[in-house]
């Protein structure tokens, strides 16, 4: 038996924010570039209440913030602007405050629009919630915002929703419906970027969060998050981490991954804190873990990190 969860609304194509009649009195919760490209314009809200301070990885603290600056007042419902950062701290505030809940992505790669998963920092490091009132009620996928994307912010994002929908596919509680999406995925998601076709990358993105979101991501996330720690980004991470990990699993997709994380040109990242004690940290992830094809060790990782310390891993 399977269960296909996702939110009960999904629109998408071009312009597609600027025709949705979004209700009055919401919470538009973003990030800090939101106003100068333009975007908080192109929603045309009536009147609205505004926070525009989530930070990249953000923490727990901020859902306090805004928990403590909005809760007593008379808001209809929550709108997420941003990247996975910004949408999973709305999700999260509008879990906690019981509001209805608008997601609308502007970096295509997270999936957080569709998916019932919240990433925040707790204490400093970052941790993946998992629950159904994380659901979006309408996500707004338009691909529009995707031309006012910076380059870095581009590309970190385009190898999230490949590394997302790749992983997926090979999740050991993946079924017929994720693995289609996740293949579909990763070969619109592909193309996009080999051909600069930017509508196929909008929708591959919502193909993996869809895919995914519906099994789970592993090894390569799971390897993630011990340099997200120490403030490298989500994307640029993974670049590095999902290549040893589709290599450690014999991945299918583990070429075609490595080709267009050499195509997109990523920094090499290092780990600074003891690779034995991120192992340590990255073994309690059993979220990722338990449902990677594969069996992993201590020893294991701490190998994989030491690979992409010594530089080793696009050769
Ligand atoms: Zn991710």
């Amino acid at each position: 038996m399977y269960i296909i969860k996702q939110p009960s609304k999904i629109i998408f194509g071009k312009h597609s924010v600027s025709k949705y009649d979004f209700p009055e009195n919401c919470l538009l919760i973003t990030s800090k570039g939101a106003k100068q490209r333009g975007w908080i314009e192109y929603l045309r809200l009536k009147n609205y209440s505004l926070f525009d301070k989530v930070e990249n990885n953000p923490s727990i603290e901020t859902v306090e913030k805004i928990l403590s600056e909005f809760s007593n007042t008379k808001i209809s419902s929550i709108i997420g602007l941003g990247g996975g950062s910004a949408l999973d701290v709305a999700k999260f505030s509008a879990a906690k405050m019981n509001k209805f809940k608008i997601m609308i992505p502007t970096t295509f790669g997270s999936g957080s629009e569709v998916t019932r998963i919240a990433v925040l920092k707790i204490n400093g490091k970052k941790k993946s919630f998992h629950d159904d009132k994380f659901f979006a009620n309408t996500a707004i996928v338009d691909s529009e915002f995707i031309s006012h994307t910076p380059e870095n912010v581009f590309k970190n994002s385009a190898i999230d929703a490949l590394a997302q929908c790749s992983e997926g596919f090979d999740s050991k509680i993946g079924n017929f419906y994720t693995k289609f999406l996740c293949e579909r995925a990763f070969d619109y998601l592909e193309s996009g970027i080999l051909n600069e076709d930017n509508e196929k990358i909008v929708l591959g993105s919502l193909f993996s969060g869809l895919g995914f979101g519906n099994c789970s991501t592993t090894l390569g996330h799971a390897l993630s998050y011990v340099f997200s720690n120490e403030g490298i980004s989500h994307g640029h991470a993974l670049a590095f981490t999902t290549t040893v990990a589709h290599k450690f699993n014999d991945s299918k997709f583990y070429s075609r991954f490595l080709k267009i994380v050499k195509k997109l040109n990523f920094e090499s990242i290092k780990l600074q804190s003891n690779s034995h004690n991120a192992a340590d940290l990255i073994l309690t992830d059993k979220k990722h873990l338990d449902n990677n094809p594969k069996l992993v060790s201590h020893e294991d990782i701490v190998l994989l990190l030491e690979k992409i310390n010594s530089n080793n891993v696009l050769n």
